[in-house]
């Protein structure tokens, strides 16, 4: 697709969208997190509502369809609603939600009880749960990975489900413009690890002309705010000229999962503050960027004046402007040619192999070449890379040659600084693992099992006091791993619960029947992601 023709896609999809206005999910319109936000390891691909530190929020529809998708997690987006609107062609996306509505979790109900289940990921037939503009379909919360209460919303495209700006589907308010705060250079002689140019920082009230080497990239701080008190989100639009003739333009208006992870790309943490960067790597995720004359790279071969101008715009089209002049220095430095052979490179299937493992990266997983190394710590017993934890855009197979006994390696996860990982298959001589990151990896064996702790535990009765306003109980429940699988039964019956693992709390639903006696009984099971299962049985008082 031409340049010019996705250009002006991407203008009129925002005009005719801006035409069909929906109603908010929630009453209290107040956005601390907007679409494409800098998140570690991911852009955001939603928006946040705030709840202003509470939960139980009605949560409303924005516009008639039925529910699509009903998913329970313990981690991720928690309890969250998908539904489906035929008629605006979309699908709306509501996550960390508390509860859903008697109407849907009628249904939840039937299938938890008769699967047994809690966790679970349904897609529902068309129109067996049908729902109303402005129907309340749930409560909001703080499940899942939220760090605090408040609504993740998303709009996605209904036959690609990719994430797309929700802004546009609604009439909000904004006339205050986005804030730069910082400029800084990257020198661009070295393509494959780019180092910021002496840190020297644009203020931006600064006039001066700036030196720049010869091949230079650009980043900035800001961010914009929607009225003067407002949550800092980030900048919609960016835009990047040199002599007047634009090199540069990105506006985020949708990302797709499989790039979501080009955030360790696009930005980058310098002191604390965040820089996204206005040229791009060897190779960036297609239609990401609306002109890109050269990457981004400014290139001079002169030592003339020349004007660079830098825009920024919300959605709402409210824009800042900075302009100022660099003048390109060149100094008589010979660059180094690297031996392509030391790289990883990001064009090419990668295919490490040792005596003590292999790993096999598929092509384009990086979106750049890499200088660094991944070897075998013999002392420390782990395997190493060099460089800062990468993202993968697509997994790698790490295989790991062992001598752990055969009950050893039943319990064996392979442990990152961000997360763990269960092997895809091993047997007495290698495991395999399906990583996605490059980072330090190590083999852990766990052999320790969950722990189960009622909230309100009677020592001398020896019994879990039931509070006497609501039919839930909790136990804490924590594990040196993760914690996959969960069942609770009351009176030998399955009863519904709900693990927050970030909370690490199990909520207990018991019985709308439940009577108070002196023989029931609870019975708590939980296996963590190695299957180490721990069984308790308590009397509730
Ligand atoms: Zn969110």
């Amino acid at each position: 697709m031409s340049l010019k023709l996705l250009l002006f896609i991407c203008v009129i999809s925002t005009i005719t969208l801006s035409q069909t206005k929906h109603q908010f999910p929630i009453d209290t319109v107040d956005i601390t997190g907007n679409f494409g936000e800098i998140r570690n390891n991911h852009f955001h691909q939603g928006i946040d509502f705030s709840t202003k530190g509470q939960e139980n929020y009605p949560i409303k529809s924005i516009d008639k369809g039925y529910v699509y998708r009903i998913k329970i997690s313990s981690t991720g987006y928690g309890k969250a609603l998908y539904i489906h609107h035929p008629s605006s062609g979309f699908l709306s996306v509501f996550a960390h939600l508390n509860r859903f509505s008697d109407k849907i979790q009628s249904q939840v109900d039937v299938y938890q009880i008769q699967n047994q289940t809690n966790e679970l990921d349904i897609f529902l037939p068309k129109d067996s749960i049908k729902i109303e503009k402005n129907e309340i379909i749930g409560f909001s919360g703080n499940t899942g990975s939220s760090t605090g209460p408040h609504l993740h919303f998303e709009i996605r495209n209904e036959l690609t489900e990719i994430p797309v700006n929700p802004v546009f589907y609604f009439d909000i308010e904004d006339t205050t413009k986005p804030v730069l705060e910082k400029i800084i250079f990257y020198n661009l002689s070295d393509t494959i690890s780019p180092q910021p140019h002496n840190l020297s920082v644009l203020k931006y009230d600064n006039t001066d002309t700036i030196l720049i080497p010869p091949i230079t990239g650009v980043a900035f701080s800001g961010f914009d705010k929607m009225y003067p008190n407002a949550n800092p989100n980030n900048i919609y639009k960016v835009q990047l000229y040199l002599d007047n003739k634009k090199i540069y333009q990105h506006c985020l208006h949708y990302i797709t999962f499989d790039n979501t992870i080009y955030v360790e790309y696009f930005s980058e943490k310098i002191k604390k503050q965040i820089f996204q960067k206005c040229f791009a790597p060897h190779l960036y995720p297609p239609n990401f960027y609306d002109t890109l004359y050269n990457k981004g790279r400014i290139i001079l071969s002169d030592t003339n004046y020349h004007l660079l101008t830098l825009n920024l715009c919300d959605e709402k089209n409210n824009c800042t402007t900075k302009s100022f002049y660099i003048k390109p220095i060149h100094q008589n430095k010979t660059y180094k040619t690297i031996n392509k052979k030391k790289l990883l490179l990001c064009t090419e299937r990668i295919h490490i192999k040792t005596p003590y493992f292999k790993i096999l990266i598929p092509e384009k997983a990086l979106f750049n070449d890499l200088k660094e190394k991944i070897y075998y710590n013999k002392d420390k017993k782990r395997i190493e890379y060099t460089g800062p934890p990468i993202s993968l855009r697509y997994p790698a197979k790490l295989t790991i040659y062992h001598q752990l006994s055969r009950h050893d390696i039943c319990k064996a996860v392979l442990a990152s600084s961000r997360k763990y990982y269960t092997p895809e298959i091993f047997d007495n001589k290698q495991i395999v693992f399906s990583v996605k990151e490059l980072n330090d990896f190590y083999l852990y064996i766990d052999k320790t099992l969950p722990s189960v702790k009622p909230l309100s535990y009677d020592r001398k009765k020896k019994k879990i006091i039931l509070p006497a306003t609501q039919n839930k109980i909790y136990f804490k429940i924590k594990d040196n791993t993760n914690i996959k699988d969960y069942t609770v039964y009351f009176n030998n019956q399955f009863c519904q619960s709900y693990y927050n693992a970030k909370k690490q709390l199990l909520e207990v639903k018991l019985p709308e029947e439940y009577i108070a006696s002196d023989n029931n009984t609870i019975q708590i099971k939980v296996s963590d992601i190695v299957n180490n299962t721990t069984i308790k049985t308590y009397s509730i008082y």
